[in-house]
């Protein structure tokens, strides 16, 4: 027995082998389940299996299952010994050595035991107990799904009690070098230097320890899907030569309530081992939305992971070596707890690329490509506005599958074509290219814009322009850059905010002398602070410093509900009134403002349409050279 058992188990793990690639198994990486762990369900079946089969094998051997005819035949040949009846079947057994015992499906025969007093029979009622089937039939299923459930449950995770799914280590993977650094993202430059700061940090944590330097607990990368977040994130690591802990935020957020939570707490603490070391929780935005926005009230699982997160984050000391970086799409959804000081207090932007941006993100990406020389990536460049990194690596890869199927020795311009006009024709569903009469708009709007914003007084200096589109909502921006951090805003300053917001639209109907529909937040906000001025500021000298409106606490109050009126119905059009008297000695303003320096505004919007993104710089040089000695209009509203 001793000796046969090694070759059992080998035929045993063969039986497996073939079992596994019959139900489509694929062998995993290591990291995956031990095998024992992945397949005691078939151990199982397989035992369930044999023990039917040998139980059949042996009963069918000795009772003999016969039709009634015969049995009645076995009864006048005399043949029967003993008999069970029971009130279905008929159990007994034949005459002579050895015993030989037959059952058959009882019929209606009410000749029965006359034929069986008439032969001597010797024969005895039975009562057949349900016991045992209703047994199996309920507990044979109820284990079965145990078992599944069991077998799931350490699908999830490799822990062997049933508590222990929380810790999924699959998800969690660290790659102690990431083989990605900043050489393989390209456009993105302003986000790698913002980043390269973290990277010191965490190839020389003593360094800055030693000086007390404040170091960025978490970095949040927001920017559209596909420009680069998480390969820059798996830069950093590279860069850095550190550990990088990764998990996506919706595996967070999982069906059983506080598997969540644990998973944080989790990886925090595998984290703190390796420190130091990145943590990066993709798409943040899954698990990170705004909380207390659940009309229904109650703490759903998503807001336990993220409280969990806010703690967690809250009790890590940045100079044990570790960062958490974030990434996300929508910052706009995220919960303010998370953007607090302490926690995701810095943000990246990594924002589409533009021509220069797109021929370098070109260039990484056909490393591997065999090109024809005709092939120019700065023209291919221009001919793609709007693509992100993973649009331009899927170019490359879509013109070098054309080629292949046409058997080409090199990728020439005419599969670029014909994969720009693809992607291109996808893209445009999105919203996401502008043909060349919309690109002339949103040139003037966005220069409206930047340069309402660099006359006003008050108002942040340009960072920069672009009209690179963003999505369905912004067709371009002008993104301006805080000297300062500001808690507090005086009239003055939210009336040049008011200003540069009207600034788009004024512009369009300075050159065009008609507007678009691409104004249409710019109005929603510039309408916002206006009535807010009125009614919560009391800043109208009109209506006097009454506030009209309680300030909105998101807490209470669902998305769109509006806070009740506490003021009549005269009251209400006077506020009106008031706001739209503010919006339109704004929008005087900024018609001046824009016609004093028409040719600026016709420059900046030339030079935007060529370049795509202009520097804040670029638009200060030229407004101080063209006249330098223009005065600052100051707000005169009332
Ligand atoms: P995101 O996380 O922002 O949605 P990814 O980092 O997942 O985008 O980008 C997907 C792929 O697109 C990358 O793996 C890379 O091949 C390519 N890619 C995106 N942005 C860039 C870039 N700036 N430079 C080079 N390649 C890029
Ligand atoms: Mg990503
Ligand atoms: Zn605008």
């Amino acid at each position: 027995m001793k000796m046969a058992s090694n070759g059992n188990k080998d035929q045993q793990k063969n039986i497996l082998d073939n079992l596994r690639s019959i139900f489509g198994f694929k062998e995993r990486q290591k990291n995956a389940l031990p095998p024992k762990a992945r397949f005691s369900i078939w151990y199982f079946l397989i035992t369930i299996f044999l023990f039917t089969y040998l139980q059949q094998y042996f009963f069918s051997a000795k009772v003999e299952t016969i039709p009634y005819s015969q049995f009645k035949q076995y009864i006048a040949a005399g043949n029967v010994g003993k008999l069970t009846i029971g009130p279905e079947n008929i159990n007994g057994t034949l005459k002579g050595e050895p015993v030989q015992k037959f059952t058959t499906i009882r019929v209606v025969d009410p000749d029965l035991v006359k034929d069986l007093d008439e032969h001597k029979v010797n024969y005895s009622g039975h009562y057949e107990s349900k016991f045992l089937s209703t047994l199996l039939a309920w507990v044979i299923p109820i284990g079965l799904f145990f078992l599944i459930w069991r077998y799931a449950m350490k699908k999830m995770g490799p822990g062997m009690g049933v508590m222990s799914f929380s810790k999924s280590k699959a998800k969690i993977f660290a790659e102690s070098e990431t083989k990605v650094n900043f050489d393989d993202a390209a456009g993105i430059d302003e986000a790698k230097e913002e980043l390269q700061e973290v990277v010191e940090f965490l190839s020389n944590p003593g360094k800055f320890q030693k000086l007390g330097g404040r170091i960025p607990k978490g970095v949040l990368l927001v920017g559209p899907p596909g420009t680069g977040k998480t390969l820059l994130a798996r830069a950093v690591a590279g860069e850095a030569e550190v550990p990088f802990f990764s998990i996506s935020g919706s595996e967070f957020v999982e069906m059983f309530v506080g598997v969540g939570a644990a998973r944080v707490r989790d990886l925090f603490a595998q984290a703190a081992g390796q420190a130091p070391c990145i943590i990066f929780i993709d798409e943040l935005d899954a698990l990170g939305k705004a909380r207390g926005m659940n009309v229904m009230g109650g703490h759903d699982e998503r807001e336990q992971t993220l409280n969990q997160l806010l703690v967690e984050m809250d009790g890590f000391e940045t100079n044990k070596g570790v960062i958490i970086m974030a990434a996300t799409n929508r910052p706009e959804i995220l919960d303010p707890a998370l953007l607090r000081p302490g926690r995701f207090d810095r943000q990246v932007l990594v924002d589409r690329p533009d021509l220069k941006g797109r021929e370098a993100i070109l260039k990484i990406h056909s490393k591997n490509v065999v090109l024809s020389p005709e092939v120019d990536l700065h023209k291919i460049a221009g001919r793609t506005p709007g693509f992100v990194g993973a649009d331009l690596a899927n170019l490359i890869n879509e013109a070098a599958l054309l080629a292949a199927r046409k058997d080409k020795e090199e990728v020439g311009i005419t599969d670029f074509d014909e994969a720009i006009d693809r992607m291109i024709a996808g893209l445009q569903k999105k919203n996401r290219v502008m043909n060349a009469q919309e690109k002339e708009i949103v040139a003037f709007h966005e220069s409206g814009h930047a340069i309402v914003a660099e006359s006003v007084e008050h108002a942040d200096p340009v960072h920069k322009i672009s009209i690179i589109p963003r999505g369905i909502a912004a067709l371009g921006y002008t993104q301006q850059q805080p000297t300062e951090d500001r808690y507090l805003m005086t009239r003055s300053e939210l009336l040049d905010r008011l200003a540069v917001l009207l600034g788009g639209r004024v512009a369009e109907e300075l050159v065009f002398k008609e507007i678009s529909t691409g104004a249409q937040n710019d109005l929603q906000r510039a309408t916002d602070i206006a009535r807010s001025m009125v009614t919560e500021y009391g800043m109208s000298d009109r209506l006097g410093l009454v506030a009209y409106e309680r300030p909105r606490q998101p807490m209470f109050l669902p998305e769109g509900f509006a806070p009740e009126k506490a003021y009549s119905e005269s009251k209400a059009a006077q506020i009106d009134e008031e706001v739209a008297r503010f919006v339109e000695e704004a929008h005087q303003r900024v018609l001046k403002i824009l016609s004093e320096r028409r040719n600026i505004l016709d420059d900046l919007a030339h030079l935007l349409s060529q370049k795509e993104s202009v520097q804040g710089e670029e638009l200060r040089k030229m407004l101080s050279e063209s006249n330098a000695g223009m005065a600052n209009s100051s707000p005169e509203a009332d």
